[in-house]
């Protein structure tokens, strides 16, 4: 008899009516049906009792800065906007240590743990200003904490390629030393089209996917995404190559997001929005009918088919003087700022689960038979009231093995209240 390391109970599944019962052995989802007649479970073994609370796969934070994270004492004053947060980081990297960056990044890491992120990319820069000190803060965080999360560590030259001498030897040199992929951000390059270039040139040697910044700001013309998507055709790159921001996408008419998309489809480009940075960062300079600047990735996935996501971006610096970890709250926010009715409160859990799961190409990620047992359970009955409550999520399992519990708060009403 199959010996199961943990059941749940009773759990609501997205997208469906009736109750399941999810069977794990081996870190992995054994079964799911509407009840585990023979748990086979040994007595020290764990039964999880969901009580018709929502179970999803856990989310997927495609794109965030652990390593600059947490940086509130330069987010005030100074001059504000794209350029003024990338001055105030790049002076204050110079003063980083690896011992400073793993404490800020794990401070973040821990609250995206505790809001049910279960997998994670994380850019990291590489230039001679921080050399390799916050990449080999990466390497510790993705190691200590493999237990709850799967850490992808980005390296990316925020402050330009083929202007900044030294930094592409030191970019080679964390891919040497265990950097999962490149990203790239050819705005702050003063050859955009030469750093995207050289960029693909690196990953297609090393067999790597990229991950870029791209086309942030608010002029529908001269986007790179084009550029972009010449490229990974040109080299067989389709599935490969994610770009982040595309606020460009927001700015666009219809005949040009529409060229944009088809661009986006056919040359198999992700696309990543970033709500929380894209709101404080983009407009700045309008006082009336304030845009949103975000790029519209549900329109894209569902209209053209393009992979989407939605993801943290920067948590408390310059960039984003906010942020929790939660990818729920983020996939509100976007629906919220992007007119998106409860019909679609899903498609929006979807730009924080199982798309992004699919843009970092997560094998084993899912609720299904055979995955990985990485999942959570919201204190909601389904996946619309998640998406319009925020409710607390109550536990993650990674691989079978629960990395938290944190029970939703209740009300000490005195007896006589009757509550
Ligand atoms: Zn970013």
């Amino acid at each position: 008899m199959v010996q199961h390391d943990l059941i749940v109970r009773g759990a609501t599944l997205p997208g469906r009516t009736r109750r399941y019962d999810i069977a794990v052995t081996a870190g992995r989802i054994a079964s799911i049906t509407p009840h585990v007649t023979q748990p086979g479970i040994a007595a020290d073994r764990c039964v999880e009792e969901a009580e018709g609370r929502l179970v999803m796969p856990g989310f997927v934070d495609s794109h965030v800065h652990l390593d600059k994270s947490c940086l509130m004492g330069c987010a005030c004053g100074g001059v504000g906007g794209l350029k003024g947060a990338i001055a105030a980081v790049s002076a204050a990297k110079r003063g980083f240590t690896s011992e400073d960056v793993y404490a800020r990044g794990a401070r973040t890491l821990e609250k995206a743990i505790l809001k049910g992120t279960t997998h994670m990319r994380t850019h990291v820069e590489v230039d001679p200003r921080v050399g390799l000190v916050s990449f080999e803060a990466m390497l510790e965080l993705k190691r200590r904490y493999a237990f709850a999360i799967d850490l992808s560590v980005c390296v990316f030259p925020q402050e330009g390629l083929t202007n900044d001498p030294g930094t592409e030897a030191l970019l080679l040199r964390a891919l040497d030393a265990g950097a999962d992929l490149l990203g790239g951000c050819p705005y702050t390059d003063t050859d955009p089209q030469a750093q995207i270039e050289r960029l693909f040139a690196i990953a297609v040697e090393r067999d790597l996917d990229l991950d870029l910044h791209l086309d942030f700001d608010l002029d529908p013309h001269g986007a790179l995404l084009f550029d972009i998507c010449r490229q990974a055709t040109r080299h067989a790159w389709q599935g490969r190559v994610a770009i982040g921001h595309v606020t460009k996408l927001s700015a666009m008419d219809e005949d040009g997001f529409l060229r944009a998309a088809t661009a986006l489809a056919d040359a198999g480009v992700a696309v990543t929005a970033l709500p929380a940075t894209d709101l404080y960062l983009t407009g700045r300079d309008r006082r009336a009918d304030i845009p949103r600047g975000i790029a519209p990735v549900h329109r894209l996935f569902a209209e053209h088919g393009v992979l989407a996501s939605l993801a943290t971006n920067n948590v408390l610096n310059p960039f984003t003087p906010f942020g929790d970890g939660s990818l729920l709250r983020m996939a509100q926010l976007y629906a919220n700022a992007m007119h998106v009715r409860p019909e679609g409160f899903e498609l929006c859990l979807d730009l924080v689960t199982r798309l992004p799961a699919r843009l970092m190409r997560l094998e084993t990620y899912g609720l299904e038979v055979g995955a990985a047992a990485d999942f959570v359970i919201l204190d909601a009955p389904d996946a619309i009231s998640a998406l319009a409550e925020l409710p607390t999520v109550v536990a993650a399992y990674k691989r079978g093995r629960r990395t938290f519990r944190c029970d939703p708060a209740r009300l000490d009403a005195p007896p006589e209240e009757g509550l």
